[in-house]
């Protein structure tokens, strides 16, 4: 078996692990199973409730049974076929409590996957090659495997991966720290007489739009 994560999985993921690079954090990986080409594909991350200090994660039982609920009512076709959780600082594999929980994962779903990110080096360098993550799983004689692992580039997959993914993502808005409406915004005639140059005048039409924008999106 093979796994493909879609980006906006992996980006979740790996924002997760940022917000707290010294602590472990954990969350659930969703998607499915392509029997056709034996690949699990993640698409999407979800996460929650849980206990964490710097060298262990307890994700919650009611998150996850949560977070089944919202997937089956959410993300119709698609099932938790996961988990993944960081090591800050301490490398890439299976703990022994890692190895319990994925057996528990593998009874409820036998082809679930346990995804491990390091992100404390890359926190610390911006690197990227300091961002080391893999996905393992356990084989049918009980030892720990590492699953090889590709990043989606399937066209409608990563289109609909991403669009769904979108609607819990944060978006990051740039706050001046004033009033939007005290802005003044050029007339006709100024443009017209040469008073505006013409670089301005195109930010003044991108900051018409993104004033639309904001009125849509942000309360
Ligand atoms: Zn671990």
């Amino acid at each position: 078996m093979r796994t493909r994560i879609y980006p906006l999985a992996l980006g979740k993921i790996i924002k997760h692990t940022l917000i707290d690079p010294n602590n472990e954090v954990a969350g659930l990986l969703v998607g499915k199973y392509i029997n056709k080409s034996d690949v699990l594909e993640i698409w999407d991350a979800i996460t929650g409730d849980q206990k964490s200090t710097p060298g262990f994660v307890y994700l919650h039982e009611d998150t996850i049974a949560q977070a089944a609920e919202w997937i089956l009512r959410n993300r119709p076709g698609l099932y938790i076929v996961g988990w993944y959780h960081s090591h800050p600082g301490f490398s890439i594999f299976l703990s022994a409590i890692d190895l319990e929980t994925q057996k528990r994962y593998q009874m409820f779903y036998p082809k679930a996957v346990a995804l491990v990110v390091d992100p404390l080096k890359y926190s610390q360098s911006g690197r990227l090659s300091d961002l080391k993550f893999s996905v393992f799983r356990i084989n049918k004689r009980g030892e720990v495997v590492r699953v090889p692992m590709s990043i989606g580039i399937q066209r409608h997959k990563l289109l609909e991966s991403t669009l769904k993914g979108i609607e819990t993502m944060e978006l990051k808005y740039i706050d001046t720290g004033r009033d939007i409406d005290e802005y003044e915004i050029p007339v006709e005639d100024d443009l017209e007489e040469g008073r505006i140059s013409s670089p301005l005048s195109s930010m003044v039409n991108r900051f018409n739009k993104l004033r639309k924008f904001k009125d849509k999106f942000i309360h």
